[in-house]
């Protein structure tokens, strides 16, 4: 029996969902979906039944043509309210009729102004952690899996997709109704649709992308090595068990960098940087086909079992392409932002543990690079002490003796000590898993890329700035590195020597483009100005514009102007984007 999950009123002694078979019309005037749920238990029940719902209007609840007695409890901020089906009497199933808020917050209602080609509408999900009871109600704990079919009606000129089969569609007048099935059993927080003006493009024989047809050629350019990508990863981890692997770019307002949704993983398009320089973010969520959809966090208190695996995976798969030294230069870069954050909690906190109790927390206020680089730096950690056939092997069990199932830190810690009993017994495990801070025998990550940056880092704290000639064959991951260790505030005249040095005016990586012109703001080099605008009037990705609107809130000169700033191109952010940015205002006082 899976532990009691602190954020989900689910309750596993009742029963658990198998299979849902949906139906839903999309109205993007009221901005709501109106749903029908048809769901089938793993076995007869009898007595209460408990799903999660929050912020959903549920309609009524049946059982073929009778109604059933429900209930809602109270509602509670995080986690919402728990409905209560009284009684299903031996019941194996039963239907739900529910319709969503324009609130819902798993649910992006995006204007055509806020997509790349700004003619059309678009919907997208973000269902992780705890948002897909926002859409259905659902027994939302990553420790329950189901299948799905599902029904969805859309405007005529659209199309629809989902993270599953798609089974075609039906013009119906003046809407297109589109047939999904998803054979694999999934957790809830990986439930998607989108909807919008997509076009496809195939890559290879399991492999394509989706994005709005302005974006085609060059997105196509972009990942032209992802079915490499999933041979060099079945390589590692054993079949790819989803069929196929699709991309789907999203608009520019999209607020995260991707999302692991299966069959589809949904992509921010500052990816497409004309270089095929990103496609570490590619190998994240590729990887995730296998830890995280695959074998699951239980709950999100064990998320660093998605992430810090994830993490490894990814780093071996850009081993596997670019050689160990990238897959080293790429881990210090990681465990640079992991100090970071764990120095914005407290070196003492609860978030920087692995595993912590999170009852009362809501998951998403703790996600931070912890769970992921903390989690890498632990695996390699038992890797180095196994030796690495050793460890292969580890993986290759781990994964195949859990395949889609949901499993707990202390189900790993079990299975550890039963297959690598010398390295888990050598390893403190305690401390890596639960207590705050970073153990002391952390893994170095040796880099001649990473050294050849410490040297011209040194060099700069010495007085002497890089030449172009030093820095022109550097790839993307190191010039990164060396604006992420550079000091946040430097002589002006510093800024204006970097800028053609890094030939930042044509640099099309974003990533970049936020570190420098955080630096170059607090540093008084106002000339930066007018692209520091266009880069905030483009592009939504949160990890890319928060550090520059706080570098604009907590800087003297740009301070007055920011809340203008921001104001002229809000109608353009996605609300988590202007959410978070508000927040960073207020807190400056702007
Ligand atoms: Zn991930």
């Amino acid at each position: 029996m899976p532990p009691r999950d602190p954020h989900s009123y689910s309750d596993l002694g009742q029963g658990s969902i198998r299979h849902i078979d949906f139906q839903f019309l999309m109205d993007f005037d009221s901005r709501t979906l109106s749903g029908r749920g048809a769901y089938e238990l793993d076995r007869p029940c009898q007595g209460p039944f408990d799903l999660d719902i929050r912020g959903l209007d549920v309609i009524a609840v049946r059982s073929g043509q009778g109604a059933l007695d429900w209930s809602l409890g109270p509602d509670d901020p995080i986690l919402g309210q728990r409905l209560r089906i009284a009684d299903l009497a031996g019941r194996q199933g039963f239907d739900i009729e529910f319709r969503t808020r324009p609130s819902a917050s798993a649910l992006q209602w995006l204007t055509p102004e806020q997509t790349g080609g700004r003619l059309h509408p678009y919907l997208f999900t973000q269902c992780q952690p705890i948002h897909a009871r926002t859409v259905f109600p659902c027994q939302d704990s990553p420790s329950v899996r189901f299948t799905y079919s599902a029904e969805l009606t859309v405007p005529s000129d659209l199309t629809a997709v989902m993270a599953a089969a798609g089974l075609g569609h039906r013009q119906d007048g003046h809407t297109r109704r589109f047939r999904f099935r998803m054979p694999q059993p999934i957790p809830s927080y990986l439930f998607a649709l989108a909807v919008g003006d997509l076009t496809f493009r195939e890559l290879g024989p399991r492999t394509g992308v989706y994005c709005e047809p302005g974006l085609a050629e060059k997105a196509a350019w972009e990942f032209a090595q992802t079915e490499e990508m999933l041979a060099k990863a079945e390589g590692l981890y054993g079949p790819y068990d989803w069929e196929r692997y699709d991309l789907l770019v999203m608009p520019p307002s999209f607020p995260y960098g991707g999302m692991e949704n299966p069959r589809l993983t949904f992509l921010t398009p500052t990816i497409l940087a004309g270089n095929r320089a990103l496609v570490n973010l590619i190998a994240h969520e590729l990887a995730h086909s296998w830890t995280g959809n695959l074998v699951t966090n239980a709950t999100w208190e064990d998320f660093w079992l998605n992430e810090g695996w994830t993490t490894y995976a990814e780093r071996r798969i850009i081993e596997a392409l670019e050689g160990a030294d990238g897959a080293n230069l790429r881990a210090q870069t990681g465990r640079n932002s992991m100090f970071r954050a764990m120095r914005r909690f407290g070196m003492d906190s609860d978030p920087t543990r692995l595993k912590f109790s999170q009852a009362g927390i809501d998951p998403e206020s703790v996600v931070s690079y912890v769970p992921y680089e903390k989690g890498y730096s632990f695996l390699v950690r038992l890797e180095r002490l196994a030796g690495r056939p050793a460890f292969d092997r580890f993986v290759h069990e781990y994964i195949g003796d859990h395949r889609f199932q949901s499993i707990t830190t202390e189900d790993f810690i079990e299975y550890l000590r039963r297959k690598l009993p010398q390295a888990a017994r050598a390893i403190d495990l305690q401390a890596w898993l639960y207590e705050p801070g970073f153990p002391d025998d952390a893994p170095p990550f040796p880099s001649r890329m990473g050294d050849d940056v410490s040297e011209r880092l040194f060099d700069y704290q010495e007085g002497r700035l890089p030449r172009r000639e030093d820095v022109a064959e550097w790839t993307t991951a190191q010039i990164y590195l060396f604006l992420q260790f550079l000091p946040r505030q430097l002589p002006v005249e510093d800024c204006r020597a970097l800028d053609p040095i890094f030939d930042m005016p044509k640099n099309r990586i974003v990533v970049h483009h936020s570190q420098f012109y955080e630096i170059s703001i607090r540093s008084g080099y106002r000339e930066i100005l007018p692209r520091v605008e266009a880069l905030l009037s483009a592009v939504g990705r949160v990890f890319v514009v928060a550090p520059v609107f706080q570098a604009l809130a907590e800087t003297s000169w740009s301070r007055p102007m920011v809340r203008s700033l921001f104001e002229r191109h809000r109608a353009r952010h996605h609300p988590i984007t202007v959410a978070t940015v508000d927040q960073i205002l207020q807190r400056a006082g702007v």
